[in-house]
């Protein structure tokens, strides 16, 4: 069957698209019962500093195993729990945990063990005025120091202006460090560099995989960094995975690193194991 749109155009009657729609509204319920019955858990990923390796912060990363085991990936499920609202008591569960897991790394391996732990925060979690008190609630609560830290937020969550920015602002006189997330894959990630207080950038994976390529992925790889230190910011190359663009990454600059070359998301007793030996990961 067929239905003609505003425009002419004609939209088909997907029975796909009807079996997605009630997909998603299983999912949304599943995953409200999901956080009351503790099926979420955190991994870690590694960031490193280049060339050597060594272990400098991490990044928590959420996962959804299902009462029948089945893995959920958050590419999957956080954009449901946006558009549901859940987000916001599952990502105020997540920074909390995130904060426990953060003061118990500090009490077992020193105050100086890790600079940084990063969290995701999404565009609906932006939108909550009650974000920085969440998160101020988190640090006292676990005694976990504001600058410890990293808000990785994306540019399509703060492009908008308006209240996303006013949280980031509220968020940033914490103390807390704030990242922007898939940079450059955004609509506005230079002007954004103007208006939003960001420490950081996490350089999209999409750029990384360019090295290697035509001379003009390469040229625009090496400003990202370029810009980012002019003002004072760090850089985090993300999605690194052959040896290859780590070398490159370090020759245009680069000091951190995120990738499965390193690591790939990890337990938090995985963490404690490479803590333990001040770890180096090889490249
Ligand atoms: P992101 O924040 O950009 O996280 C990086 C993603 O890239 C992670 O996927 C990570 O596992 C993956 N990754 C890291 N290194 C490599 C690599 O070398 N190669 C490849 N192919 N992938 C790599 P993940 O864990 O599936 O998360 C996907 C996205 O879901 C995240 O992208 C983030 O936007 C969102 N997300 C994950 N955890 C959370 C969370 O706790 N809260 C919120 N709000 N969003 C989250
Ligand atoms: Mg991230
Ligand atoms: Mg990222
Ligand atoms: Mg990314």
């Amino acid at each position: 069957e067929a239905m003609t749109g505003t425009g002419g155009s004609v939209i088909r009657y997907d029975a796909s698209l009807e079996r997605e729609l009630t997909q998603r509204a299983t999912i949304a319920a599943d995953l409200r019962r999901g956080l009351t019955a503790g099926e979420f858990h955190m991994l870690y990923q590694p960031i490193v500093e280049l060339p050597h390796g060594r272990l400098v912060g991490v990044e928590a990363l959420v996962r959804w195993t299902r009462a029948d085991g089945r893995v959920v990936s958050p590419a999957d499920f956080i954009p449901i729990a946006e558009d549901t609202g859940l987000i916001v008591d599952l990502g105020a569960w997540i920074i909390d945990t995130v904060c426990a897991q953060a003061a118990a790394w500090q009490r077992e391996h020193g105050p100086e063990a890790l600079r940084s732990v990063a969290v995701n925060v999404s565009a609906r979690q932006l939108l909550d005025p009650g974000l920085p008190d969440l998160v101020a609630g988190a640090l006292a609560g676990h005694g976990v120091p504001a600058k410890l830290l990293t808000v990785e937020i994306t540019e399509t969550a703060v492009f908008g202006g308006g209240r996303a920015l006013a949280t980031v602002h509220a968020l940033s006189e914490l103390g807390v460090s704030l990242a922007l997330d898939d940079f450059g894959t955004g609509h506005s990630s230079l002007g954004l560099l103007r208006t939003c207080p960001v420490d950081a950038i996490k350089v999209d994976k999409s750029f990384v995989d360019g090295l290697g390529g035509t001379p003009q992925q390469e040229a625009i790889v090496t400003a990202l960094t370029g810009i980012a230190e002019t003002m004072g910011l760090r850089t985090v190359a993300e999605g690194v995975e052959t040896a290859e663009q780590a070398q490159r990454l370090f020759e245009l600059g680069y000091r951190y690193a995120q990738g499965f070359l390193f690591a790939r998301p990890l337990p938090p007793s995985a963490i404690d194991a490479m803590l333990q030996q001040n770890h180096h990961i090889a490249a």
